[in-house]
């Protein structure tokens, strides 16, 4: 092996490490923007393809984040006054709004 075909070696390896590292780099920094924004990271799995990484990480900067029910941990929309799953109310924190709690379950006494 020819001294010229090493070092052509070594620049190739170096330049598909920078680019996978840039890569996996972007796919975090989309998961990153997705946890910010109560959206799922699942999204991030077109980043197989690099078209679909560039499409999702788009799609995911601009979409409005969501914002999660403290009740049922269900995410709706950031201007959204009532959880439309449990009924929370997001105007009045800590109140419980129109969601009732299940009743206390009856535990028949025990005969000895
Ligand atoms: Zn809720």
């Amino acid at each position: 092996m020819r001294d010229e075909d090493i070092i052509g070696l070594v620049i190739v390896l170096v330049v598909a490490v920078v680019v996978l590292a840039v890569y996996i780099g972007l796919i975090v920094l989309g998961v990153t923007i997705a946890k910010r924004k109560n959206r799922s990271p699942h999204w991030m799995w077109f980043a197989v393809h690099p078209l679909g990484l560039l499409i999702t990480l788009i799609v995911m900067a601009s979409l409005s984040p969501l914002k999660r029910c403290p009740q049922c941990a269900q995410t709706t929309q950031l201007h959204a006054r009532l959880c439309p799953f449990c009924g929370y109310n997001f105007a009045m924190a800590g109140a419980p709004g129109i969601y009732a709690p299940p009743p206390p379950v009856y535990i028949p006494p025990q005969r000895y």
